[in-house]
């Protein structure tokens, strides 16, 4: 391990302590920030306006330490996907994804997930460890420069973050938190809050504490509209049920920059797409929470069990909730020649946790459809 502080693990206010212990003023701090994350310096030499005595201070204790990369791959449609290694046998991975008006960074928070969603690669692999605030911040450092390079542009080319990469981001909440006031800061990356959106499975007092501390967009994975079936596709809803997960959403809404909550919702075939589950949905929902549906395909994977729904069962589910004036979208796949769609991120992440056994030892129960929960935790 490297006894140097990683500078990447501060947001400006960290920094700003840090430099302090050294001695040096707040706008030093400042100015340290802006090459770190506006020009993407990671050599102290380069930061020409910094005094040199600061410089020479810095080499002996700091270093902007990047992760090290294992592969990239680059897809027909522009998707490009970073594999890094984090040590110690674990990978992450961080997808950038090109559209005509924006350019969507999807970020990974943790090696592994503890959650153990079923339809998910990575919670089939079990959990390794949380990711530091520096690992985190690194994705965004690495991919924003690294195509910058490759475009031949200052501009910035990353306008989004969504925090849906590998990990339960509120499940590693204290090193989450300074990495998006990084991307927020305006010396920093200065996204907009609208434009960067925490994904999470219903952490609910870790939703009521990012309402306080750092209010950006918010997306939930829901995947089902009772609690019977989602205990048995998310299993923390054992923990935090639908209703309490709601009520926590709705109170987030007077917070959140956006108004409306994005729930992601995974069309599993015969689980959870028929138009029963749809107007289930509708009843959940409707006269209580603002909010936008997007409907995921599936993306199969051997140990799964699992089948991605038709296409035009996914038509027809939509077509039920926006007939019920609820905005729905159908996710576009990107990326598919290099596996880099949802749910499928670090396929070479080894299961150490026996994850995957235990998954597999539980078939899904498919209830007549209720709203009741059928078990507790
Ligand atoms: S969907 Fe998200 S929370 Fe669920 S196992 Fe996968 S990474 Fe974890």
């Amino acid at each position: 391990m490297s006894a140097l502080v990683n500078l990447l693990d501060f947001d400006l206010d960290g920094l700003a302590a840090y430099c302090e212990q050294l001695g040096e003023k707040r706008f030093r701090a400042t100015q340290l920030f802006r090459w770190i994350h506006q020009k993407g310096a990671s050599d102290f030499d380069q930061m020409t306006d910094l005094a040199k005595s600061l410089r020479s201070k810095l080499q002996g204790v700091a270093h902007i330490q990047p992760l090290s990369i294992i592969s990239e791959h680059v897809s027909a449609d522009g998707t490009i996907k970073w594999l890094f290694d984090v040590g110690q046998g674990n990978a992450v991975e961080t997808v950038f994804i090109p559209e005509d008006d924006r350019g969507t960074l999807c970020v990974s928070s943790q090696a592994g997930c503890a959650v153990g969603c079923r339809f998910c690669s990575t919670g089939h692999q079990g959990f390794s460890r949380n990711l530091s605030t520096g690992e985190i911040t690194a994705q965004l450092w690495h991919a924003e420069h690294a195509l910058r390079k490759r475009q031949n542009t200052s501009e910035r080319v990353i306008s989004n973050v969504v925090m849906m990469g590998m990990g339960e981001p509120l499940q590693n909440y204290g090193a989450l938190v300074p990495a998006l006031r990084t991307m927020l800061d305006d010396h920093g990356y200065g996204l907009s809050r609208r434009r960067v959106t925490v994904s999470t499975s219903g952490v609910v007092p870790m939703i009521e504490r990012l309402q306080q501390d750092c209010p950006v967009a918010l997306a939930v994975s829901l995947h089902a509209p009772n609690d019977a079936l989602r205990d048995q596709l998310v299993p923390l809803n054992r923990k935090y049920p639908i209703d309490e997960l709601l009520s926590a959403c709705q109170a987030y809404l007077q917070a959140a920059p956006r108004d409306f909550i994005t729930f992601e919702y995974c069309m599993l075939d015969g689980v959870n797409d028929t138009d029963e589950h749809a107007h289930q949905l509708i009843a959940l929902v409707r006269n209580r929470i603002h909010c936008k549906f997007n409907l995921i395909p599936f993306n199969p994977f051997p140990a799964s069990g699992l089948h991605r729904s038709q296409n035009e069962r996914v038509q027809a589910f939509a077509r039920i909730l926006a007939d019920a004036g609820i905005v729905t979208t159908v996710r576009k796949t990107r990326g598919d020649d290099i596996d880099a769609a949802c749910g499928q991120l670090a396929g070479e992440v080894q299961d150490r946790t026996r994850a995957d056994e235990r998954m597999l030892r539980q078939p899904i129960v498919i209830h007549a459809v209720s709203s009741q929960k059928t078990h507790g935790h």
